[in-house]
């Protein structure tokens, strides 16, 4: 566009348009109401070039509309004022708003004024940075090029200063916003954004990160601009070669490359680098490369600082034996509750400690990382997946996709072992909904940790949803379990001891240790309430040893009193028998008390049988081998199997006080006793009835053939002492009759 010199405010660009990028011109703004002044200063300026860079006009015709360029310019280098224009000072107005109002410093100021001797007071000239002051006459075309390069120069001078000045404010604030622990993606969109504000260029701009040590393919962490669809490719696959080229040139050369649109390289650590393309028309002065140069180093060090971040991060919250978030990052998920529909999720795999002991632990391994493998399968999509402990798997999302027919297919199909053998599993799971509790991360995971317990314990494979009751339940579970520990070691435990008789002669044949735990103000605790805690919580091993003690001590006490073959009887459980020096402790002691294994029985519930059959065949048949008699407890009660009787031999079956004297005795118990003793013969083995609470009770069962019997009918339970009575008295009938 060609400027017409009447025409007002127009806005020019005298010079044809280049072909090859030209650097920008300086901006010359000339002031004045004359028209014939513009004219005849453009004249005077014409083919002026500084620094290769041509001049270009624009021309107001008064303060005001001076102030109106100004203010919607800021490109100005020089602005050519004259003093008298719309008022007698209108110029010298004019500059004090453009430094005071405009707060334009840069802009070099020439005053010119038509009438010699109204100078400005020196003191103006000063205080406002004016660049020089002559009158019309005196700026003679030389003078005036002479004042205009002086005047320019000074321009790109304080303009090297501000954009320095600018740049390292950008490059603090971007170590500042770079600095901050993130993810690698959000660092790279930052760098895109620091970058291109540094170069003050619109955003089009590429990042691209090389994972050299892991000689994986350098991707596109970030992109903006039009290359924005580009993100998340490997660069190989770069539409554009040139932009292809340049980013793996500057990665393979570790260097920064200035030719067509800048390409800065970032060195992090591990052999990491980051490579960054900047689509840039012109090329960058020395002062902005020198800015760059400095970018490149402190944002080299945020990055190697990220990356530490990262992979501390990355050790602190993310399991890589199964490739999944671990407990940490789950609770933090956790914390950041979504929405109250959503559903957290507990998975045990059932008997995995067994598969674990059995086969050997990289085989457990393989079983945790093909599990992990499923769900991750099923559930990254919808739901945060996690390995919250050893074989504990966890989930958190919504109510639709955390459901128990989901979980419930994972183990549905057999898993493959990396021989290629099938593998079944099975998983307990405990459910919670956000909705039901206001707690957060680690309180909502103990409370789906409560459900799940709760499944373990009477709904082993199964799911169990968490109840507010199960909270209270397992409290006082705890609160119990913390006062038996306390008074197991404050002694306050002890034994009774409840006679066998001989249901033909009347004899006392033996007598069962059973526990007795008296609280402090008096109370008894039920054993059928303690001592399942105390197995759940192991601390029925200790309970178990001390019970055995006592009752062989008992046992040696009683040399003398009782006939040779009097047998004392101890429970022992579960937990208890499997520890693997049972049977050389029951040994020992028996040795230590000079005991033989005639005067000792152990009584086992059917419940001992979960496990591995031929190891418990064999403790029974090392205890038998020493005469110490084994009884199964609570027969009739339980699910055994007749095979299971067959493969294990033992020495007594005690007819449980269900069918006995319980809620079950009746016509059909009656039965029930009946078989049982069948059973008995067939295999072999003695018969005890336990409850035995009448004399009618006692008379059927010898009648059917039971041989010995135990119940309140003969004697409660009793302490040492009233036991010593019991046999004593019984002794002194005995011998009146
Ligand atoms: P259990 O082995 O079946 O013990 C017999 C239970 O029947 C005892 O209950 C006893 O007091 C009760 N009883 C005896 N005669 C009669 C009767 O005529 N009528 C009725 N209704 N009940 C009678 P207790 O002492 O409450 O023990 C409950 C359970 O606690 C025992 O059942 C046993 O499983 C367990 N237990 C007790 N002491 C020990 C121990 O030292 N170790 C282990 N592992 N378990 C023990
Ligand atoms: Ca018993
Ligand atoms: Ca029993």
């Amino acid at each position: 566009m060609v400027s017409g010199g009447d025409e007002l405010l127009v806005f020019t660009d005298d010079e044809p348009v280049a072909t090859v990028p030209a650097l920008p011109e300086w901006h010359i703004l000339i002031v004045d109401d004359e028209p014939d002044v513009h004219a005849a200063t453009k004249i005077a300026l014409r083919g002026l070039e500084l620094e290769g860079r041509s001049l270009t006009f624009s021309h107001a015709y008064s303060a005001a509309e001076a102030l109106t360029l100004l203010q919607q310019h800021a490109h100005f280098a020089i602005a050519l004022i004259d003093v008298v224009m719309e008022t007698e000072d209108a110029g010298l107005q004019l500059v004090r708003t453009i430094r005071d109002t405009l707060k334009n410093s840069m802009l070099r100021i020439i005053l010119r004024t038509g009438q010699p001797g109204y100078a400005p007071e020196i003191e103006t000239i000063r205080q406002y940075d004016i660049n020089d002051y002559k009158t019309k006459t005196e700026l003679t075309r030389v003078r005036l090029f002479t004042s205009v390069t002086i005047a320019i120069r000074s321009y790109a001078q304080l303009q090297q200063l501000e954009s320095s000045r600018q740049g390292l404010e950008q490059i603090l604030l971007a170590s500042r916003e770079l600095g901050k622990p993130a993810g690698l993606k959000l660092f790279a969109a930052g760098l895109v954004t620091q970058l291109c504000a540094l170069l003050k260029v619109k955003e089009e701009c590429l990042v691209c990160a090389a994972m050299q040590h892991t000689q994986a393919t350098p991707f596109i962490l970030a992109a903006a601009g039009s290359y924005t669809p580009w993100m998340g490719l490997p660069l190989q696959q770069l539409p554009d070669v040139t932009i292809r080229e340049k980013l793996t040139q500057t990665l393979v050369q570790r260097q920064h490359q200035f030719e067509q649109g800048i390409t800065v390289y970032f060195q992090g650590a591990n052999e990491q680098a980051l490579a960054a393309f900047v689509d840039v028309a012109s090329p960058l002065d020395e002062v902005s490369r020198r800015l760059l140069a400095v970018f490149c180093q402190n944002i080299s060090i945020a990055f190697e600082n990220l990356q530490l971040y990262l992979s501390i991060n990355e050790l602190a919250f993310f399991d890589s034996a199964v490739q999944l978030p671990n407990r940490h990052a789950f609770i933090a998920s956790l914390n950041q509750r979504k929405a109250d529909d959503n559903v957290v999720a507990l998975i045990d795999l059932d008997n995995f400690s067994y598969i674990n002991n059995v086969l050997d632990d990289s085989f457990g391994d393989q079983v945790l990382q093909a599990v992990a493998s499923r769900l991750t399968e099923l559930f990254h999509d919808i739901a945060c997946v996690a390995r919250v402990g050893g074989d504990l798997f966890a989930l958190h999302g919504s109510a639709v996709s955390v459901s128990e027919a989901r979980i419930a297919s994972v183990f549905a199909e057999p898993f493959v072992t990396a021989q290629g053998e099938p593998l079944r599993l099975a998983a307990t799971t405990g459910l919670i909904k956000l909705e039901d509790t206001q707690q957060q991360g680690i309180q909502i995971l103990k409370n789906v940790g409560i459900a799940l317990k709760q499944a373990k314990y009477f709904s082993r494979g199964q799911a169990q949803w968490y109840e507010a009751a199960f909270a209270e339940a397992a409290r006082e579970r705890m609160t119990l379990l913390s006062r038996l520990r306390t008074a197991f070691s404050a002694e306050r435990l002890h034994l009774n001891f409840q006679p066998f008789i001989n249901l033909a002669s009347g004899d006392i044949v033996g007598a069962e240790c059973l526990l007795r735990w008296k609280t402090e103000d008096g109370h008894f605790v039920p054993p059928d309430k303690f001592i399942p805690l105390a197995e759940k919580s192991g601390l029925m091993v200790a309970l178990g040893e001390w019970v055995l003690r006592s009752a062989l001590r008992w046992r040696a006490s009683l040399k003398g009193v009782v006939p040779e073959h009097f047998r004392v009887a101890i429970n022992v459980s579960q937990t208890q028998f499997n520890e693997p020096d049972f049977v050389a402790k029951v040994l020992q002691t028996m040795a230590e008390h000079h005991l033989t294994g005639q005067q000792i029985e152990v009584e086992l519930t059917e419940s001992i049988a979960v496990g591995n059959i031929k190891l418990i065949a064999e403790r029974i048949n090392q205890l038998r081998a020493q005469q110490i008699s084994v009884a199964i407890d609570d027969f009739g009660t339980g699910y055994s199997s007749l095979s299971l009787l067959q493969q294990l031999k033992f020495d007594r079956l005690k007819i449980d006080r269900a069918f006995v004297s319980g809620e079950q005795s009746g016509s059909e118990s009656l039965g029930i006793v009946k078989t049982i003793l069948a059973l008995a013969q067939h295999l072999q083995v003695c018969t005890i009835a336990e409850g035995i609470e009448s004399a009618s009770q006692q008379q059927l069962l010898a009648s059917l053939g039971c041989e010995e019997g135990q119940g309140y009918y003969f004697s409660k339970p009793l302490d040492e002492n009233a036991f010593y009575q019991f046999i004593t008295a019984a002794r002194v009938n005995q011998n009146g009759h």
